[in-house]
């Protein structure tokens, strides 16, 4: 059987580093490049010295198209601006494609859904079963439980992290809206201050915390007068999240055009 060659877009990174380290280790993958940003110190290092390995013979390097061109799927995990130019990349070489970068604008990701109708294209902001799980979990109770229950949703991630909220907490406020029939930017509250505190009916409240080394931390609680269920997923280690694309990057090789989440792969469809 041969390997599935595999490019990593944005090597370098602390996903894009994790990626790289569990496609070295699968006898079933080859690693067939490791793209940085062009203007990166990186720029034709050896993968092994960027993973604080030994050298594997394989540089990072900063142009992509000979990086798509070569490989069966890509796996991308950068910042929201490097995504939309993959994206068309992959799509220009007919490429499945991964995205896993979060802090995407409306726009770009009704860009990333278009592009979809060429190619296969995955986009997760959370790659975990944990959080799927979470997040269709949340659906389900916010189709249950009415509106007098009131849904706030509260993430903690280490200090490094650029967006906010996360990309898992924006997708589990649309899981929510989904359940309660609603588009999430007609009832979202991103931040209650002064005297915007008192929540009116329907709202789904954000509570966004920063600091240390947290990997992810998510949950979702429906609070009852009386009652309160609270959903959660903590994550400690972002191998989760590696493993998760890369099997994910696999099963898209079998699929057709079109745009996936991480629901379809797990299978965690109503
Ligand atoms: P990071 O800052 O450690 O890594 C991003 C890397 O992308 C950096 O090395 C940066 O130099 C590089 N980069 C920027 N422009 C590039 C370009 N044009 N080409 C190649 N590389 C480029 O961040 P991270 O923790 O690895 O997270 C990356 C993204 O993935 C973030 O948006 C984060 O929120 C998201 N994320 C998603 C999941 C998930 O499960 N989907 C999990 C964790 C993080």
């Amino acid at each position: 059987m041969t390997a599935l060659n595999i490019g990593v877009l944005g090597c370098a990174g602390r996903m894009g580093q994790e990626v790289c380290r569990q496609v070295l280790s699968s006898e079933e993958l080859n690693l067939s490049a490791g793209v940085v940003s062009p203007q990166s110190r990186f720029v034709g290092a050896d993968i092994g010295l960027i993973l604080h390995r030994s050298e594997i013979g394989l540089k990072a390097i900063g142009d992509a198209t000979e990086a798509i061109k070569n490989a069966d799927v890509l796996i991308e995990f950068t910042s929201p601006l490097a995504t939309m130019s993959y994206v068309h990349l992959a799509a220009r070489y007919q490429k499945p494609i991964l995205v896993g970068t979060t802090g995407l604008n409306d726009e770009q990701k009704q860009q990333i859904f278009k592009i979809s109708k060429e190619i296969p294209l995955l986009l997760a902001a959370n790659t975990s079963l944990g959080a799927n799980l979470l997040s269709y979990l949340t659906e389900l109770v916010a189709k249950t439980l009415d509106e007098r229950f009131d849904i706030e949703i509260s993430e903690k991630h280490h200090r490094l992290k650029k967006d906010a909220p996360s990309g898992t907490a924006i997708a589990l406020g649309e899981a929510a809206a989904r359940g309660r029939s609603t588009k999430l930017s007609q009832v979202a509250k991103y931040y209650r201050f002064g005297d915007a505190g008192v929540r009116k009916e329907g709202e789904i409240g954000f509570c966004v915390s920063r600091g240390g080394r947290i990997v992810g931390e998510h949950s979702v609680s429906f609070l009852g007068d009386v009652e309160e269920i609270t959903l959660s997923h903590t994550c400690s280690d972002r191998r989760v999240f590696a493993s998760g694309a890369v099997s994910a990057a696999c099963w898209l090789t079998n699929q057709k055009a079109g745009f996936y989440t991480m629901r379809d792969v797990l299978n965690l469809n109503f």
